[in-house]
């Protein structure tokens, strides 16, 4: 029975990579109906909301969404739409691979996935000014927050993720040694959810600055990353960089019911409305959908056939030192399908 999924084609390049995404996986004969719902620009421009009701309708219909990248406007009281879907269905867990597919990069070797805790820690938004003296501003808080519940749950996904990929080790990224408490509690809980693995999954600790230095002196050592909201933000960007950039790299955003699955790239404005946009990213992120899915079989092919147009150079995007639009790169990656 064909599988109902959320389809927000976004702003900016967003429509031109999920139609290709579209049409890549109509190709493959994937058996998804597409819910088209609107979010962001799009939606404020159509209905003068950012995140209409009709669209979370959906989602919490489907429980399965695909998104492009959202608008979000800078500065005070906006409120970033893709934190509000987070926020509304509990995705706690940002799931982003970065494997090396084109040849000529500084690394080679990389086949790592890095899973962020999405909902704790430093981003919980608590925030406040202190008044000093006439200074309103003299001195700011951030407030972080680490929780038992939210630990655990993250380490066990990372680990029952690691399993089930046939990964073996496991690196648990904190900065216990200054965050005594916070990041404590965090090391603390990976520990003992670690011990439960034994023998399965090999667990390994490191400190975030360490664990950085070692991503770009020895990136091919690791495996699957788990750590906290900040840590997991910045080392993210970094293993992207590693793999070419981001326009390759996809990122899930899991939660116990639903999940929505991204580019990690945002709107590029500058390029939007040139058919040049690289849709490698949400093509991948189809590919995660896919897993997902438990069509398995069908993500591997779709992704063999983005790794074999990438590695073949002949017809790729403008930001991989290629010439191709985004029409001409689809159509290469739907003549690598192959036979099913
Ligand atoms: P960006 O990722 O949109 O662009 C950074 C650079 O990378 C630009 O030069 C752009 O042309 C290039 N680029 C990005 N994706 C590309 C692709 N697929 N193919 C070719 N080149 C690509 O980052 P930005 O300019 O900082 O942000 C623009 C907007 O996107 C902002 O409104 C921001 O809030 C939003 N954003 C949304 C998401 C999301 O929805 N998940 C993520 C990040 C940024």
């Amino acid at each position: 029975m064909s599988r109902s999924v959320t389809l927000i084609p976004g702003d900016g390049i967003g429509p031109s990579i999920t139609d290709a995404t579209v049409r890549l996986l109509d190709a493959a004969r994937a058996d998804i109906t597409w819910d088209r719902q609107l979010a962001g620009a799009a939606a404020v421009a159509a209905v003068n909301d950012p995140l209409p009701a009709v669209t979370l309708d959906s989602i919490r219909r489907t429980k399965l969404a695909l998104k492009g990248p959202l608008e979000t406007a800078l500065g005070k009281g906006f409120r970033s739409i893709n934190v509000a879907l987070r926020q509304a269905f509990d995705l706690y867990a940002n799931v982003r691979p970065a494997k090396t597919v084109l040849t000529g990069l500084k690394f080679t070797g990389v086949d790592l996935v890095l899973v962020r805790e999405n909902t704790e820690g430093l981003y919980i938004g608590i925030e406040n000014y202190i008044k000093i003296g006439d200074d309103p501003m003299a001195a700011a808080q951030s407030m972080a927050v680490v929780t038992r519940f939210g630990s655990e749950r993250i380490i066990r996904y990372a680990f029952e993720y690691a399993r089930a990929n046939g990964r073996r080790k496991l690196t648990l990224v904190h900065k216990a040694n200054i965050l005594k408490y916070s990041q404590g509690l965090f090391l603390e809980v990976g520990r003992a959810v670690a011990k439960e693995y034994a023998g399965v999954i090999q667990c390994e600790e490191k400190i975030v600055d360490a664990c950085a230095m070692e991503l770009v002196m020895r990136p091919e050592r690791f495996d699957v990353i788990v750590t906290t909201n900040l840590f997991g933000d910045i080392l993210s960007d970094l293993t992207s960089g590693l793999v070419g950039g981001l326009g390759l790299t996809p990122g899930a955003n899991i939660g116990k019911d639903v999940a929505i699955f991204e580019a990690v790239h945002g709107t590029a404005p500058d390029i939007a409305g040139k058919g040049i946009a690289n849709p490698t990213a949400v093509m991948l992120a189809a590919c995660q959908l896919l897993d997902h899915m438990d069509e398995r079989p069908l993500a591997v092919r779709v992704r063999g056939a983005i790794e074999r147009t990438l590695r073949d150079r002949k017809s790729v995007t403008a930001d991989i030192g290629g010439t191709a639009t985004t029409e001409e790169y689809t159509d290469a990656v739907i003549a690598n399908l192959g036979a099913p």
